[in-house]
């Protein structure tokens, strides 16, 4: 077949797959640019088209007008926005209410989360196991955290780490998603691995929540963090959240006790209480302009369910690897991206030499994705604003570039 007819029939087949998809609609909640395929949100999500006006009217009229007064009155005092909006999001990731605060970032929360699980752990466990392929950050305040709480940082490859789990684990540090291949964790079989084994659980949601479902709750998670500025799409800096099993709660122990998670904040007391609840994984002052955009960017949840942005992705993976081998010549690019349902997250990755020359030019081509050193192209597929046209005009482009 000539490379039009091959062409002509995939971008046929999107046309057809976008006029089917129930999902469809929500890209017009999002403020997109004319001719750009966005494939990138899963470093920075698309922003939402709400967002806009309500900051300007935190800013001009909560701030502004009401100025103090913010933090306690109103609807939605800015006081509690850290827990009402982790109840917002709770959902998002299986979670019943009261268990996911938002605020400071992954990497703090990641502390938080790794002191407060050596402290649940108790004494007479040594190691910490840590994702061998983790995000950096993570292997970094997880090396910092061992170092303050006496344990031993050991690195594990996520696939076997249930059989590196044994009586001496403390805590186990897994990223749901591994981030440059996109290859997705079983997060029930190692959560109940690290249980079953008798060490605290700590999963990093950066790279599923908003993509799929996470189901903490009923996978018996210990602890959990992510952030909001990628497939959840709160913006640059979203604050981030921490999941606090309810079980965990009154014996969380939060290495940074700041005085907004103290049980009695206005008291100024000389000495520290925990606050009940997950609020006791607060610390200090919120940024309130960027929660509020997190808030408003929560709106496009309305009505749609994380189950059916699953089934869009994973649909829209499928079609852009299918367009990837029918366009890109044989050999110029390797998929490093699972083929396998199950151990597929989001994105999809494409290992080839020049890649950083090649992203140049994708998205000098309106295709925006990212780069990841030394040779991968990472392609996000955010189904909330994705559609399959954008997938099959990716994958001609990235032939074009090849061909
Ligand atoms: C994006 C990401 C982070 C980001 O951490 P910040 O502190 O919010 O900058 C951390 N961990 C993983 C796995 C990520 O993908």
């Amino acid at each position: 077949m000539s490379d039009a007819l091959l062409s002509g029939a995939r971008a046929r087949r999107a046309a057809e797959l976008d006029a089917a998809d129930d999902l469809a609609g929500l890209r017009e909640r999002f403020t997109l640019p004319e001719g750009v395929v966005y494939l990138d949100g899963n470093s920075l999500g698309a922003l939402a088209a709400t967002v806009a006006a309500r900051l300007a009217d935190v800013v001009t009229e909560q701030w502004g007008n009401q100025l103090i007064r913010s933090w306690t009155e109103g609807d939605t005092p800015w006081w509690t926005a850290p827990e009402r909006i982790g109840d917002r999001l709770a959902p998002l990731v299986g979670a019943a209410p009261g268990q996911v605060v938002v605020g400071d970032s992954t990497s703090v929360n990641l502390f938080k989360a790794l002191v407060g699980a050596a402290r649940l752990a108790g004494p007479g466990r040594t190691r910490l196991l840590v994702d061998a392929a983790t995000f950096p950050t993570d292997g970094y305040i997880a090396a910092s955290a061992a170092r303050m709480t006496g344990l031993t940082v050991t690195p594990v490859d996520p696939a076997a780490a249930a059989e590196a789990m044994g009586p001496d684990t403390a805590v186990v540090l897994l990223n749901h998603a591994d981030y440059r291949t996109g290859r997705l964790h079983d997060l029930p079989a190692l959560t109940a691995a690290a249980r079953a084994a008798g060490a605290v659980i700590v999963w990093d949601l950066c790279h599923t929540a908003g993509a799929l479902p996470v189901g903490l709750d009923e996978h018996g998670v210990d602890l959990a963090v992510g952030c909001t500025y990628k497939y959840l799409n709160g913006g640059p800096g979203a604050p981030a959240y921490l999941y606090i099993a309810a079980r965990h709660q009154s014996a969380f122990d939060s290495p940074l006790p700041g005085w907004n998670g103290h049980a009695d904040p206005f008291a100024m007391a000389p000495s520290y209480e925990a606050a009940r609840g997950v609020a006791r994984g607060r610390v200090g002052t919120p940024d309130i302009l960027s929660m509020l955009a997190l808030d408003a960017a929560l709106d496009v949840w309305d009505g749609v369910t994380v189950e059916a942005v699953r089934a869009k992705s994973l649909a829209l993976t499928d079609f852009f690897l299918d367009c990837v081998a029918a366009y890109v010549p044989q050999g110029a690019v390797e998929v490093v991206t699972p083929a396998e349902h199950g151990h597929r997250a989001s994105q999809v990755s494409l290992r080839t030499e020049d890649a950083s020359g090649v992203m140049r030019e994708l998205i000098s081509r309106g295709v925006i994705g990212d780069f990841r050193a030394p040779d991968i192209l990472r392609f996000g597929f955010t189904p909330l604003y994705v559609g399959f046209a954008d997938a099959e005009r990716a994958a001609r482009t990235l032939g074009h570039i090849f061909g």
